[in-house]
């Protein structure tokens, strides 16, 4: 590989060969069968530890004309865009106690974005409030999710502290009949999926965590009552307690401060590092809001979100460590070549290796292939230099130098869930943390003491697990209900072999059924700007159904499978690369391209999004089947 002397202080073939070694280290045959459902004797570990008080109600026997379940940002996006619609008679289901779904769940000491909150708060123009950092936490998110919810009184059409069981179709009715764990029977024209893809909780199966005769929880149901403290840290009933805290992904990072200031012991058991770079959180400038000119929101995070794909913008709005990150990767592209820049989806951009112009880039194989192999070079450079930076504040920050060595991240950054964070590894500098590194094995072995790793045994008075969450499982595993629709047909049986949606939010044998999510859709960063993009969309189609004079809509069989083949064909854009990277949920385990439909659009969000609004502007709901 060729590289630039005068700037370049590594070896890029030796450090290709790391990556590899570490990869390969991890990878293994079982995915996602390495982890436990939290089910049946495990259940505990999702009950809801916020609840104040138990809602006593009657069921509900009676209809809407829209559901939507689920209570997070994209339930809360999808009724306010149908308020502004002019449709109001809708009933949003959560489990929760309240709104929030993500925010409401995961409360954790330290718990906040590291997107910005002036681009991950949807709504902000329509609300008019004004964060008070440039990083908000959770505790002014649930704030404002209390704002959303007054300003478009969503706690009118709300059902709090209800399961939905299932969703059936009716089809002589044309109604879905939705069910809950409070004896509800609702039926509803129309019902919207909004159940969040990071919702199921996942324990590692680990030989004994039900032996564990300690206290024990995981980071999505933190335990205040034992802790003491709350979302911002003081977790006094620990000062007397060994902890041990199990993952170090994006969650793991923000609560291990808080539990190392806390804690007698703290013991963090690592797996693969995360990259953790600068955060720099700051106040908000009131005078820099209150000049933002109309339109400013939709503006900022469609400029952030166009940067991450490798567009070209006037001016970074957001200069943050993602930015950066991506000004990085493209700038190199773009200086190298600046007339055949490419949008690539953000998980996609910095490996291009040579598998991946056989796939995806088969036309400029053929024209020059020998460019874009320096380009490839390039870009993979960056990214090297990126974490060679990443590793450097590692080794610069924490003191003990075998630490430093276990929390230096060898993978390209956008492998895994890019961390910023400036408390974290100064953490283990104190004296009571201890990093256990596992050296990507990964833990197997707990006993009622404690865990047990390489013949040691940690006794500890309480385990957390911040283990993460399901994805890539069957679709009602994780909604926690199945969808039934036309003949019985169950959406875990139609997507058994593969997803098979239209533009990731209809799917054929499904009427009246509106799926939100990355699935077969535009992800963002952002993911609110996802759920809103999908919400203006929802409304859109349900408004023109409605002037069409038509009660039911489904997506064609031709248009279902015309969208799964541009789903294959992008996905291409993104194989390579997932296949290089170390193993975790943005690349299925590591089980990649099995079921290459089975992704987001490759395209990236702005693409998505503008595909979008050119199919709206048509006015024709091609591809829709309308009665
Ligand atoms: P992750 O899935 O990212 O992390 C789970 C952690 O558990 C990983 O470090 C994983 O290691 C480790 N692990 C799994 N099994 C074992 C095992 N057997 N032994 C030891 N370790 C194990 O979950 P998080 O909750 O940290 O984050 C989930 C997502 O939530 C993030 O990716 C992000 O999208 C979102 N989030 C966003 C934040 C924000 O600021 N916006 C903040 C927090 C979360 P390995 O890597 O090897 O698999």
């Amino acid at each position: 590989m060729s590289a630039e002397p005068s700037t370049i202080n590594f070896d890029p073939d030796e450090l290709g060969k790391k990556y590899r070694l570490e990869r390969d280290k991890r990878l293994r045959q079982d995915g996602n069968e390495q982890y436990q459902e939290v089910s049946g004797e495990f259940s505990y570990f999702v009950e809801d530890p916020y609840l104040d008080e138990e809602i006593e109600r009657e069921p509900l026997e009676d209809e809407v004309e829209v559901l939507i379940v689920g209570g997070g940002f994209g339930g809360m996006l999808a009724a306010a865009r149908l308020r502004e619609a002019g449709i109001d008679d809708f009933r949003i289901i959560e489990k929760g106690g309240d709104f929030g779904g993500t925010w409401y769940w995961n409360r954790y000491p330290g718990a906040s974005c590291d997107i910005e909150a002036y681009i991950y708060f949807p709504l902000l123009e329509e609300t008019g409030f004004v964060p008070k950092q440039k990083y908000t936490n959770a505790a002014e998110t649930l704030e404002y999710c209390h704002i959303i919810c007054d300003k478009y009184k969503l706690y009118d059409n709300a059902c709090l502290q209800t399961e939905v069981q299932a969703t059936v179709w009716n089809e002589d009715e044309g109604r879905w009949l939705v069910t809950t764990n409070r004896g509800d029977k609702i039926r509803a024209r129309y019902v919207v999926h909004s159940n969040g893809p990071l919702n199921r909780p996942k324990l590692p199966a680990i030989k004994g965590i039900n032996d564990y005769k300690g206290h024990t929880f995981h980071t999505s149901r933190w335990d205040y009552a034992y802790t003491g403290g709350d979302t911002s840290g003081n977790l006094s009933n620990l000062k007397d307690k060994r902890v041990a805290v199990i993952g170090t992904g994006a969650t793991a990072i923000q609560c291990v401060p808080h539990l190392g200031a806390a804690a007698e012991t703290l013991f963090v058991f690592q797996r693969t590092p995360s990259s953790v770079d600068v955060r720099n959180n700051q106040a908000t400038d009131p005078e820099w809001i209150s000049t933002q000119e109309p339109g400013w929101h939709n503006e900022r995070r469609n400029n952030f979100e166009t940067l991450l794909t490798g567009g070209s913008v006037k001016k970074d709005l957001v200069a943050d460590g993602w930015t950066e990150a991506f000004r990085l990767l493209f700038g190199t592209l773009r200086s190298k070549a600046p007339s055949k820049i490419k949008m690539f989806s953000w998980a996609a951009t910095s490996v291009f290796s040579s598998e991946m112009y056989k796939s995806g880039f088969k036309e400029y194989m053929t024209k020059k292939a020998t460019d874009y192999m320096d380009l490839a070079n390039a870009m993979q450079m960056a990214d090297y230099q990126k974490m060679e930076m990443v590793r450097a504040r590692a080794e610069e920050i924490v003191k003990d130098k075998e630490t430093a060595e276990s929390l230096k991240p060898y993978y390209n950054q956008f492998c895994k869930r890019p961390c910023f964070h400036d408390e974290y590894l100064p953490t283990y500098n104190r004296d009571n943390v201890h990093l256990i590194d596992t050296d990507g094995k990964g833990l197997e072995e707990i006993s009622e003491k404690g865990i047990i790793f390489n013949g040691v045994e940690y006794e500890v008075d309480c385990i957390i697990f911040a283990t993460g969450f399901e994805v890539g499982t069957d679709y009602s595993r994780r909604a926690g209900y199945q969808i039934h629709g036309i003949d019985g047909m169950t959406v875990s049986e139609k997507w058994g072999n593969g997803l098979a949606t239209f533009h990731g939010m209809h799917s054929k044998g499904f009427p009246n059924c509106f799926f939100f999510g990355p699935a077969q859709s535009g992800f963002t960063a952002t993911y609110t700007y996802s759920l809103d993009e999908q919400s203006i969309h929802l409304a859109y189609i349900l408004e023109e159904v409605k002037k069409r004079g038509a009660t039911r809509v489904e997506a064609s069989k031709e248009a279902e499978e015309s969208w799964i083949k541009t789903i294959i064909e992008k996905a291409r854009l993104t194989a390579s690369f997932q296949e290089n990277c170390t193993p975790g949920y943005y690349n299925n385990e590591g089980k990649i391209n099995q079921t290459p439909q089975n992704n987001m659009y490759g395209g990236g969000p702005i693409e998505f999004f503008s595909l979008m609004k050119k199919w709206r502007s048509k006015g024709k709901l091609e591809g829709l089947e309308l009665n």
